[in-house]
């Protein structure tokens, strides 16, 4: 979409003023003067989310073992009760989306599950720019099968460091290859993949496919009923602002309801007959079917929190606002700090592109502190990039303007060449 921008404090000021979502950053806990556009790491903590695990607690003050039985089950369904929440977001049916584990085990639960490998059809296909979990969780699990990940895991590999071919992706689909996991947004470059055409290709080859929504939900509208995929994992605590550590999602399609899931667990189990505590494993045909143990309640009442509030502004508002302010940040970059040797490294097509700007430095690293004593909240990645991410529910047009100042300002006087290049901890 073709956008103009203008240059200014009064126009930033004027945008939020014409932003439909502006009511909701009154929702979240920002702290006094920060501008805070790391939500794509941590998102910020919501009074909803508040609400909602305070209500857990107290519901477990009140009631001990009972709390898996009041307010009709609430507890006991609230894997499924969240998934359907989440299958709002991703335009899939509530039935084919639950709540479990952290998303490295739902990539171990989806290759277990899905990965058969055989004689001629043996290998997972990846690519060389994915968060890192996931290519450790596929090796393992190859691995286990009895074979070696340097054969048997193939990697599709960037052309330019940042950002992948779907052309490359689909020549790899060799008639070797028994299942894909991609990213649906690359985590360091923004990159969204055209999923449907890579998705249809699969589909074309026979070849199981999943994608890893980790850098997307909550952030790109999906709709899965017409992806046709065959799982997807994702986490909460990015985007979705469900909490530190917070429980992760999983997308089974119905049409695998009846395959027995990769790693059972007593929490999989039908629901009506899960405490008769038979011994003979008898799965939800539903994407309950692949929880495994007993979840953890007190982190999921921070997502259903948050949930209420992604639900209530729908996520075509959302990414319509997310696409708009982070053109925005990438006109003022443009403008700004393109002389000062900032570089605007993500996709700029709007279907390419996911969330957060990739804006690339030499001294990223060192930028990234001097930010920090500016009272802004960013977060680097190797090698030098600094992940720039106006969550559109609490993030405004003004704090864009002050931003870009504040990057100017360092690279005029230098504020980064106090800083050292060793690495923290957490980053
Ligand atoms: C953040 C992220 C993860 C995180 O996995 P956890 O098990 O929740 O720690 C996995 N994959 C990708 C692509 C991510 O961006």
């Amino acid at each position: 979409m073709n956008r103009t921008f203008e240059l200014g404090i009064e126009y930033a000021k004027k945008l939020d003023l014409q932003d439909p979502l502006r009511n909701f950053r009154e929702r979240f806990y920002i702290r006094e003067g920060n501008i805070y556009v790391d939500g794509n790491s941590l998102g910020l903590c919501s009074k909803d989310a508040e609400r909602e695990i305070l209500l857990a607690l107290d519901d477990w003050k009140g009631n001990g073992i009972d709390i898996w039985s009041i307010k009709d089950s609430k507890y006991f369904y609230y894997p499924a009760r969240i998934g359907a929440m989440m299958a709002t977001l991703i335009g899939a049916q509530a039935n084919e989306v639950t709540t479990a584990n952290s998303t490295t085990v739902n990539i171990h639960q989806c290759a277990a599950t899905f990965y058969k490998p055989t004689g001629e059809r043996y290998k997972i296909l990846m690519d060389d720019l994915n968060f890192p979990t996931d290519r450790h969780a596929v090796e393992s699990l190859v691995r286990i099968k009895g074979y070696d990940p340097v054969d048997a895991v193939k990697i599709v590999a960037s052309r330019d460091g940042r950002t992948l071919s779907e052309d490359d992706v689909i020549s790899a689909m060799s008639g070797d290859v028994a299942l894909i996991l991609l990213p649906a947004v690359l985590y360091r470059s923004s990159q969204l993949l055209d999923m449907q055409r890579i998705t249809d290709e699969a589909r074309k080859r026979s070849i199981i496919i999943g994608w890893d929504l980790c850098h997307s939900i909550g952030s790109v509208a999906h709709d899965f009923a017409k992806l046709d995929a065959d799982f997807a994992v994702w986490c909460t605590y990015k985007y979705l602002s469900g909490g530190p550590g917070s429980i992760a999602g999983l997308y089974i399609n119905r049409k695998h309801f009846d395959k027995a899931p990769g790693l059972a667990g007593w929490f999989g189990n039908v629901k009506e007959t899960q405490f008769r505590l038979d011994h003979r494993h008898e799965h939800s045909k539903d994407a309950d079917g692949w929880l495994i143990g007993t979840p953890p309640i007190l982190s999921m009442a921070g997502v259903k929190g948050a949930l209420d509030i992604y639900c209530e502004a729908g996520m075509k508002e959302i990414r319509e606002k997310s696409l708009h302010i982070t053109a925005y940040l990438m006109y003022l970059i443009d403008q700004r700090l393109a002389e000062h040797g900032y570089n605007v490294g993500n996709p700029r097509d709007d279907n390419r592109r996911g969330g957060h700007v990739s804006l690339e430095h030499q001294e990223a690293y060192k930028i990234c502190q001097a930010l920090k004593v500016r009272n802004v909240t960013p977060d680097f990645r190797e090698p030098d990039v600094i992940r720039l991410v106006p969550v559109a529910l609490y993030v405004s047009y003004e704090e864009m303007y002050k931003l870009v100042d504040i990057l100017e300002q360092i690279a005029i006087k230098k504020e980064h060449e106090a800083f050292s290049n060793v690495r923290a901890l957490v980053v």
